[in-house]
């Protein structure tokens, strides 16, 4: 069937959006799901590619019902002037040729589109279940006429979005929480999610950015965190990490001398697997076993509560697409809008886009 062109298929005024069916193995998220696709339809002519959010709960009729259309991939590719995926499609280079490439920045009004944000948050509290099923022990304090049984201890390294959702659910089921990162503005948030910080004295006042993020440690500076957190792990049942500087290799925290103090059955999660791993023996998606003690490096967590995840990755989408708006039936970017021009990549003129 030929291609229609987007003139043919959007309804005057309307752009023609074109929803994605995710190819990656194991990845189960959808970027809009049908509550979004019903509040966007006023500006958005949405074409679901068929099979969409399957994987996350949501049918073709749920979309349908909510205003889009079912078509099939080549009609997105063939007409579609803004496509959204949770990942770049293997043809987005073929956008290249008049498109736009949207990537979202990181400030506090972008706060509603940030997908990374978002998915961490989910990522967190779905880091704490995978490491509990792996434990020997219940994470809650149990009294029975058999016995009792004292609660699990739980550290999270890395204190950002992902891990104050670890401590916050790590402490929900239970645990003792405990937790650790180098900017100093943390340790209020690890407080006041009712865990203790550990090691405040080697957090340096200069090891945050003007962006609020990590910087770098020197090597030196490394071994010194190492040596002072070693203490506090071998205390530990389940150690999440989440410790990331952007742009660069995940720092190590847990060398092969810290892993041989932990004590036997502690179990790792280690959550920058994808960026290296906080942990000498990290390997992405496996599970590793050093000693008595056991290593999860999962990168696909937020695909396991598809639904959800792909709720929250959809109010980001919806919140940008609504804040950059719709004239004359196309994308209205304004370059001098701060969210804009900073999400703007241009790889040439034209306004399809790929957030
Ligand atoms: P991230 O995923 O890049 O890193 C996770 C955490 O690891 C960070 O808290 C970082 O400080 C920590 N870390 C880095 N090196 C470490 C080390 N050697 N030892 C221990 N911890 C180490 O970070 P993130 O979760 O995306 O966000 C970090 C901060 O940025 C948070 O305070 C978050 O609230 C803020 N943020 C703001 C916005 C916004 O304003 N829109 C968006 C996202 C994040």
């Amino acid at each position: 069937m030929p291609v229609q062109t987007t003139d043919e298929l959007a309804p005057r005024g309307r752009v023609a959006l074109g929803l994605l069916r995710e190819t990656q193995p194991g990845e189960r998220r959808v970027a809009l799901v049908p509550s979004d696709v019903k509040r966007l339809s006023a500006s958005f002519d949405i074409l679901a590619e068929e099979g969409a959010g399957a994987r996350a709960g949501f049918s073709d009729g749920d979309y349908e019902a909510a205003g889009s259309r079912t078509v099939p991939v080549e009609r997105i590719r063939g007409s579609a002037r803004v496509v959204v995926g949770i990942r770049a499609p293997f043809w987005a280079t073929e956008l290249a040729a008049g498109a736009t490439l949207l990537s979202l920045p990181r400030v506090t009004r972008a706060q509603g589109m940030d997908v990374l944000s978002s998915q961490a948050s989910i990522i967190g509290y779905a880091a704490v279940l995978e490491g509990a099923q792996h434990l020997p022990m219940i994470l809650p304090m149990l009294t029975t006429a058999a016995g009792v049984i004292r609660p699990a201890n739980v550290m999270v390294l890395g204190a950002g979005v992902a891990g104050l959702q670890a401590l916050a659910t790590a402490r929900r089921l239970g645990a003792v929480t405990h937790g650790f990162d180098v900017r100093t503005a943390a340790r209020e948030q690890v407080e006041s999610v009712g865990a203790t910080f550990v090691a405040p004295d080697v957090v340096l006042a200069s090891t945050e950015t003007t962006g609020g993020y990590a910087r770098e440690q020197s090597k030196d500076e490394q071994k010194s965190l190492r040596r002072a957190l070693s203490d506090h792990l071998r205390k530990m049942n389940l150690i999440i990490t989440t410790a990331q500087i952007p742009g660069q290799p995940a720092p190590l925290l847990i060398d092969d001398e810290t892993l041989a103090l932990l004590s036997p059955g502690t179990v790792i999660v280690d959550l920058a697997a994808e960026s290296g791993g906080n942990t000498s023996r990290t390997l992405a998606d496996q599970e590793v076993l050093v000693g008595d003690v056991t290593i999860l490096g999962p990168t696909q967590l937020a695909s396991r509560n598809a639904g959800d995840a792909s709720r929250l990755f959809s109010g980001n989408i919806r919140q940008l697409l609504e804040h950059v708006g719709v004239k004359d039936g196309a994308l209205q970017l304004n370059q001098s809008d701060p969210i804009v021009s900073a999400l703007l990549g241009l790889l040439a003129d034209g306004e399809t886009g790929s957030p």
